[in-house]
C-alpha cells in the first residue's frame, strides 16, 4: 500500500479547499440557525475528494478482522453463527423505517417478531417471561438483579443485599449487582473448576438471611458443567434468595438443557453471542431477560420501547431458520469442536482442569515454561497466521489463561487449520523465542503497549499531532 496516497489519518490527506461532496436541494425551507448556537471558529475539518475519501476508508476497512474474514476463537464473547439472511431481514424497508412512536395499528408485524421471539426464547429456557429492553447483557445481568430486589422488597423481606457469585465469574456479574446497590460475596471454586460446595454452605449458614440471590454461568466460564446444581439451587432457595442464570453463551445448551428446569428463576441471555447479530466495539447488542411466573409483573423501566429491535429480528430469524429440530444441533456441535480443539493441543498447551468441556475452554498458556513464551505473545503470533486471538488472561484463576472457543458453526478444515497453526506456534516458542516475543510482524501496527494505551488514550489527531 502506498502510504504517502494512503496515509494513516483522513487529515493528513486533505488539501485546503477541496471538496468530496454536493449538498442535495433544499426541499424543507429555510431556518435560520440561532445566534448563539452558532460556531465562532471554523470546524477544523479534513478536506478531500471524493475518491480520496472512499479509498482512505476502504482501506482502513481492510485492516478489520471479522468472522467474514477468518477464524474467530475469542472464549466466552465470541460471535458465534451469523447468517446473512439475519441481516436481510432486519433491513427490511418495512422493519426499518418503523417508529417507535407510530400509531400501534401499523405496528402489529413488529410486535408479532417481539411476542414471538418471546415465546421461543420462553421454550428453550423453560421460563415463563421475557422482556426484551435490556441492550446488553450487563444491562440485562442489572435487569434480572432488579427483579430480584423488587421481588424481596415486594414481600418486605428488606434485608436480602449479598449476591454470591463464583470466583470464575465474567466480570459484569459482580459489577452488574455492586450498580444495583447489592453486595457481592464469592464462592470458591474447586480445584476442578466448578462451584466448592462446602463453601457455599458455609456461607449460606453465615448469613443466609442476607442473600438475595446467586449468579451461576452454567456451562461456567471454563466450559464446564455444573454438576452440583441441583444441590446449589436447594441451599439457595432455602435460604430465601434466588437463583441468577448468566445465559451470555446460551449455544453449548441450546437443545441440551433448559435454565428453567433446573431451578433457574431469572436470566439473561445475549441476542448478539448465542442468536447472531455481528457485534464489536460495544454494539449493538441486547440481553433479554427471563424469569419465571410470578416474577413478570417486578419487570423495570429499563429502556424506551423495545430495546434493540434489529438485534431481536436477528435473532427470531435465527431461531426460524434453524426450526425446533436443527436448534438441537448447536449444543452438542460447539460442544465436539471445543473438546476436539482441546484434545488435539493438550500435548503442547498446559490444560488445568482435564476432561470433557462444553463449547469452550482454558489453557494456561504453554506446556514448556522454560521458553519464556506467555499466553500474550501466543496470542499475538496468531495475528500474524491471520487469526484473531483467543480471550487471555481470563479468567483470573489462572495465571497464563488461554480462552478458546471455536464455535458450533466451523468447518473440521478451518479448526485443523487453527491446530496445526497452534502447534506451529509451540513450536516457534521453542526453536526461536524471540520471533514469537516480538510478533505480530505482519500486521499494519506491531505490539502496542497496552497499559500506556489504556492509561494514557491518545484518541485525536490533535493530541496526537502535540504528542509527537
Ligand atoms: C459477554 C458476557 C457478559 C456481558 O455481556 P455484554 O453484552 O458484553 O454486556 C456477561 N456474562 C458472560 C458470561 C459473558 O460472556
Amino acid at each position: 500500500m502506498n502510504n504517502k496516497l494512503y496515509g494513516n489519518l483522513i487529515f493528513e490527506l486533505s488539501q485546503p479547499g477541496r471538496k468530496g461532496y454536493s449538498l442535495p436541494r433544499n426541499r424543507f425551507g429555510n431556518y435560520e440557525v440561532p445566534q448563539e448556537l452558532r460556531r465562532k471558529e471554523e470546524a477544523d475539518l479534513p478536506e478531500c475528494d471524493e475518491m480520496t475519501v472512499v479509498r482512505h476508508y476502504t482501506n482502513l476497512s481492510a485492516n478489520n478482522f471479522g468472522v467474514d474474514n477468518g477464524f474467530y476463537p475469542l472464549g466466552s464473547c465470541t460471535m458465534k453463527y451469523n447468517p446473512k439472511i439475519n441481516e436481510e431481514m432486519a433491513s427490511l424497508p418495512q422493519f426499518q423505517n418503523l417508529h417507535p412512536l407510530q400509531p400501534a395499528e401499523t405496528t402489529r408485524g413488529a410486535e408479532a417478531v417481539c411476542t414471538l421471539l418471546c415465546k421461543a426464547l420462553c421454550e428453550l429456557t423453560g421460563l415463563h417471561a421475557f422482556t426484551l429492553k435490556p441492550f446488553a447483557g450487563a444491562h440485562g445481568e442489572l435487569t434480572g438483579l432488579m427483579v430480584i430486589k423488587r421481588y424481596h422488597e415486594s414481600r418486605g423481606d428488606m434485608a436480602r443485599k449479598l449476591v454470591i457469585v463464583p470466583d470464575s465469574a465474567h466480570g459484569t456479574n459482580p459489577a452488574s449487582a455492586a450498580v444495583c446497590g447489592l453486595e457481592v460475596i464469592e464462592v470458591k471454586s474447586l480445584a476442578d473448576g466448578t462451584v466448592d460446595l462446602e463453601d457455599l454452605c458455609r456461607l449460606c449458614s453465615e448469613s443466609g438471611d442476607a442473600i438475595a440471590a446467586m449468579m451461576m454461568t452454567n456451562p461456567n466460564t471454563l466450559g464446564l458443567f455444573e454438576r452440583q446444581i441441583p444441590a446449589i439451587e436447594k441451599l439457595i432457595h432455602d435460604c430465601g434468595g434466588l437463583m441468577y442464570y448468566d445465559g451470555a453463551n446460551l449455544n453449548p445448551m441450546l437443545g441440551a438443557a433448559r435454565p428453567g428446569d433446573m431451578g433457574f428463576d431469572v436470566m439473561h441471555i445475549n441476542l448478539h453471542k448465542t442468536f447472531s447479530t455481528p457485534h464489536g466495539g460495544g454494539g449493538p447488542g441486547a440481553g433479554p431477560v427471563g424469569v419465571r411466573k410470578g416474577l413478570e409483573q417486578f419487570f423495570p423501566e429499563v429502556s424506551p420501547y423495545h430495546g434493540n429491535f434489529a438485534v431481536a429480528i436477528r435473532a427470531y430469524a435465527y431461531i426460524l431458520s434453524l426450526g425446533r429440530e436443527h436448534i438441537k444441533e448447536v449444543g452438542p456441535l460447539a460442544t465436539l469442536n471445543a473438546n476436539y480443539i482441546k484434545e488435539a493441543l493438550k500435548d503442547v498447551y498446559e490444560l488445568p482442569i482435564d476432561g470433557l468441556c462444553k463449547h469452550e475452554f482454558v489453557f494456561d498458556g504453554l506446556k514448556d515454561k522454560s521458553t519464556g513464551v506467555t499466553t500474550m505473545d501466543v496470542a499475538k503470533r496468531l495475528l500474524d497466521y491471520g487469526y484473531h486471538a483467543p480471550t487471555i488472561y481470563f479468567p483470573l484463576l489462572f495465571h497464563e489463561s488461554l480462552m478458546i472457543e471455536p464455535t458450533e458453526n466451523e468447518s473440521k478444515e478451518t479448526i485443523d487449520g487453527f491446530i496445526s497453526v497452534m502447534r506451529r506456534i509451540a513450536e516457534d516458542a521453542k526453536a526461536d523465542p524471540e520471533l514469537v516475543k516480538s510478533a505480530p510482524h505482519n500486521t499494519p501496527i506491531g505490539r502496542v503497549d497496552d497499559v500506556l494505551a489504556a492509561k494514557h488514550p491518545v484518541v485525536t489527531w490533535r493530541q496526537m499531532k502535540e504528542n509527537v
